[in-house]
């Protein structure tokens, strides 16, 4: 049960929820894609803000704000040094990779950025969290382009090159695909990008608690995350952006804490990264993704990558071998995630089943209603996806269970 050096064992002791059981099963979690469990860490750092420490940020004169505000102010310090950003005014707290899709979005039609009948190109492997927030903005008039892929699930790079026009804006790219696990060759992407003067939207919300990331070295213009996919709670996430960038964006809501003056006639903003977080911001939701931060880099993601790709192969080899089933995504460089269809069985049938088994999967579409379209696949997958926390005995299970659910439905 243990890597070279992670010890499997004592993560799985940080991690209480996964002790539980369900329908008198030991829980298997492999839901992973959808969100991540917490560990103790991060559930007692939460109680020990609300017990101990609970103030409103940015506004107290009194001790207990001042903690609050120092607490949150270094959580964006750790998050900062986490993706390597240059500056703490690149990371911009959000509610998650949705909301600073959003507030990308919005900040980018009304900042003159983006007008009617531009394009920003996609790829087909997109999470709905990266579609529809550009089909919402500029009255709906933004075309999306999208790099189509191969079948095994890897875009086609040569395609994308195709895609540029003179009304080109944004290249908007998922790191890591939550429907196919591909890994997306986002360098290359960006690169591609830059030599015609294009930026580029990452969306890392698959990446970020499996492979280390550093923005400078991808040289992304914008990255965005949830925490609760990174062993944090929900409710929280991180919008970075290069500093002259976000500059230049609108404020995305009005309120307080991202003014400067405020007359009856006009308002003035704050600095970044104030000026996009307006009201009173998710205080406790900031300082626990900052303890899970924290606790991560007890890790090496070289490891964590590691183990988790020695578990993928495990369960992928055994799955191969079952008459019947077929993984959906078969990229070459690909996350712990595996879609599968089963022959004849609906992938709903799958899951509820599995959950008499204590096992969690997701069914359906994942949020990728135009990929599945395209995989001609309308019942979706079933979806199973790991982290450091999972281990080849609970694939062992699952696959003793897939078997009997086949054997049982057929
Ligand atoms: N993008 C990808 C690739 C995702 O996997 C998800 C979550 N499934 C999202 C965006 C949206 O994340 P959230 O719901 O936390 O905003």
């Amino acid at each position: 049960m243990t890597s070279k050096k992670l010890n499997i064992k004592d993560i799985r002791n940080d991690f209480p929820i996964l002790s539980r059981k369900i329908n008198g099963k030991q829980l298997i979690y492999f839901d992973n894609a959808a969100t991540t469990q917490k560990p103790n860490i991060v559930v007692d750092g939460l109680s020990y803000f609300y017990k101990n420490e609970n103030a409103n940020i940015h506004r107290g004169i009194y001790t207990l704000s001042e903690h609050a505000t120092d607490e949150y102010e270094y959580s964006r310090l750790k998050i900062k040094e986490f993706l390597n950003a240059k500056s703490v005014n690149e990371i911009i707290f959000t509610k998650g990779t949705t909301d600073g899709i959003n507030l990308l979005a919005e900040g980018m039609c009304r900042g003159g950025m983006l007008n009617e009948g531009d394009e920003i190109i996609i790829t087909a492997m997109e999470h709905h969290a990266n579609i529809v927030p550009w089909q919402l903005i500029c009255n709906g008039k933004i075309k999306l382009k999208v790099i189509p892929i191969t079948k095994e699930g890897e875009l086609v790079i040569e395609e994308y090159n195709k895609l540029f026009s003179a009304k080109t804006k944004l290249v908007a790219v998922t790191h890591t695909s939550n429907a196919l696990g591909t890994i997306n060759p986002v360098k290359k992407i960006i690169s591609i990008a830059h030599e015609k003067d294009i930026h580029v939207l990452v969306d890392g919300a698959q990446a970020v608690a499996h492979q280390k990331i550093d923005v400078q070295n991808m040289d992304c213009d914008f990255f965005v995350f949830s925490g609760h996919k990174l062993f944090g709670p929900t409710g929280i996430g991180i919008l970075y952006g290069k500093e002259e960038l976000l500059n230049k964006l609108p404020p995305y809501q009005g309120g307080g804490d991202m003014i400067d003056k405020v007359t009856f006639e006009k308002s003035t903003f704050a600095d970044l990264p104030n000026k996009f977080e307006a009201g009173t911001p998710n205080i406790a939701g900031a300082i626990g993704l900052g303890v899970a931060v924290r606790y991560l880099k007890m890790f090496d993601f070289n490891e964590i990558r590691k183990y988790e790709t020695e578990l993928l192969e495990y369960a992928t080899d055994k799955m191969k071998k079952i008459n019947g089933v077929e993984i959906i995504g078969n990229a070459e460089n690909k996350a712990a995630v595996i879609s599968f269809a089963v022959k004849g069985i609906h992938p709903y049938d799958i899951g509820t089943l599995m959950n008499t088994k204590g096992i969690a999967l997701r069914t359906g579409h994942h949020c990728s209603q135009p990929l599945m379209n395209r995989l001609n696949l309308p019942n979706g997958t079933a979806r199973i996806s790991f982290s450091f926390y999972n281990t080849k005995e609970e694939i062992d299970l699952f696959i003793e269970s897939l078997i009997k659910i086949m054997e049982m439905l057929s």
